[in-house]
């Protein structure tokens, strides 16, 4: 077991909400330590420069629109697995697919607007929160 760090963000759906406190609680009781968090909102350039990856895909204009549409929570999440816990603890990408007790499960509208993301590889991980924080932002 490797302690590892991943990059979560708390979607624009759940700050709407008024449910960050829930996600947290949520990603702290599976044993996820935040050690660096903060409150933005990301331009449409930041937004598309982040999920450049998806840049061809059908939804991603819509993603950006999204993801852009009001105020998120970025946090860097650190423990053992802590890439692979992430993804379990949020569930499915699609909440009709996420299995019982996750946060997209509970907590999502639907396919786009699932509440939370997290990183998919300790590499993609590493790059993400480069994207994200300063070093010096990161108290572990
Ligand atoms: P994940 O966030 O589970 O890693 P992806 O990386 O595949 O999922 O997609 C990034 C984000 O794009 C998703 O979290 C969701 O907000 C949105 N998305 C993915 N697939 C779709 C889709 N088919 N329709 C609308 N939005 C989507
Ligand atoms: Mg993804």
């Amino acid at each position: 077991m490797a302690i590892e760090r991943t990059l979560s963000i708390i979607k624009p759906d759940a700050t709407a909400r008024n449910i960050t406190g829930k996600i947290i609680g949520r990603l702290e009781g599976a044993g996820l330590r935040v050690v660096a968090q903060k409150r933005v909102r990301w331009s449409k350039e930041r937004a598309e420069s982040f999920y450049e990856v998806h840049k061809d895909r059908p939804f991603y204009n819509d993603l950006v629109q999204f993801m852009t549409s009001g105020p998120i929570v970025v946090q860097v999440l650190e423990g053992e697995e802590a890439v692979a816990k992430n993804r379990s603890v949020m569930g499915a990408t699609n909440p009709e697919d996420a299995a019982a007790g996750t946060i997209r499960a509970d907590f999502a509208e639907n396919i786009e607007r699932n509440s939370v993301h997290g990183s998919d590889s300790v590499e993609n991980a590493a790059t993400e929160i480069a994207f994200n924080f300063e070093d010096g932002e990161i108290i572990g």
